[in-house]
């Protein structure tokens, strides 16, 4: 099947918000474990409290309050709240543009995977939408891209740009290469990694 640059376009921003959400996923672990292990010493705390026999010492000396109130006051699973929405709506928007798509296994992978059999135009919206997605998701992490440069600079054949990014994700020969110099909306300039890697000086190849 001849793919037309808008697949090229939405594979190589699958396989870069792939790299962001691997690293959220981790953080989101992390976030959680320690929600746990705090909430498991607010809830001793709330155990082990006797009421007092004397005087009321108020708020500041009730061990209750204040474990409820620290427990209560900082949203703490950010991070795992921001990947279960991003996991989710890929899922819906895997169901939007394939109505008989399975929820099976990882929803990146399986829209990645749908991402050959789509209309182009239909593709060329998936691209806006990874992009998108992937900026909110770097943006709350501090990930900087994972753009790779292509070896020699390449000048890109559409455009003569020589600042050529590369998904590096998956197997090489799965790679794409796209242009940022492409006009927004119109029809990206974007190639599969073996194609351009045959074209660069053998010295590039190995990249
Ligand atoms: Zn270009």
């Amino acid at each position: 099947m001849t793919l037309h640059p808008h697949h090229h376009a939405a594979t190589a921003h699958a396989w870069h918000l792939g790299l962001a959400l691997a690293h959220l996923e981790q953080l989101a672990q992390a976030e959680a474990a320690a929600a746990r292990t705090e909430w498991a010493t607010v809830h001793d705390g709330v155990r082990s409290w006797q009421p007092s026999t004397g005087r009321s010492q108020g708020a500041h000396g009730d061990p209750v309050a204040s474990a409820v109130t620290t427990a209560g006051s900082r949203p703490r699973l950010g991070l795992t709240l921001l990947h279960s929405n991003a996991v989710e709506t890929l899922w819906w928007l895997l169901g939007q543009l394939d109505p008989t798509a399975v929820r099976r296994g990882r929803a990146l992978e399986a829209l990645t995977a749908r991402i050959p059999r789509l209309q182009p135009s239909a593709a060329g919206e998936l691209v806006r939408w990874l992009a998108e997605r992937d900026q909110v998701v770097r943006d709350r992490t501090g990930r900087p891209a994972d753009w790779r440069r292509v070896p020699h600079d390449w000048p890109c054949p559409a455009c003569g740009e020589r600042l050529l990014r590369l998904a590096p994700a998956g197997p090489e020969e799965t790679w794409v290469v796209w242009c940022p110099g492409a006009a927004a909306g119109g029809v990206p300039h974007a190639w599969a990694w073996p194609e351009v890697r045959v074209g660069l000086p053998v010295a590039g190849r190995a990249a």
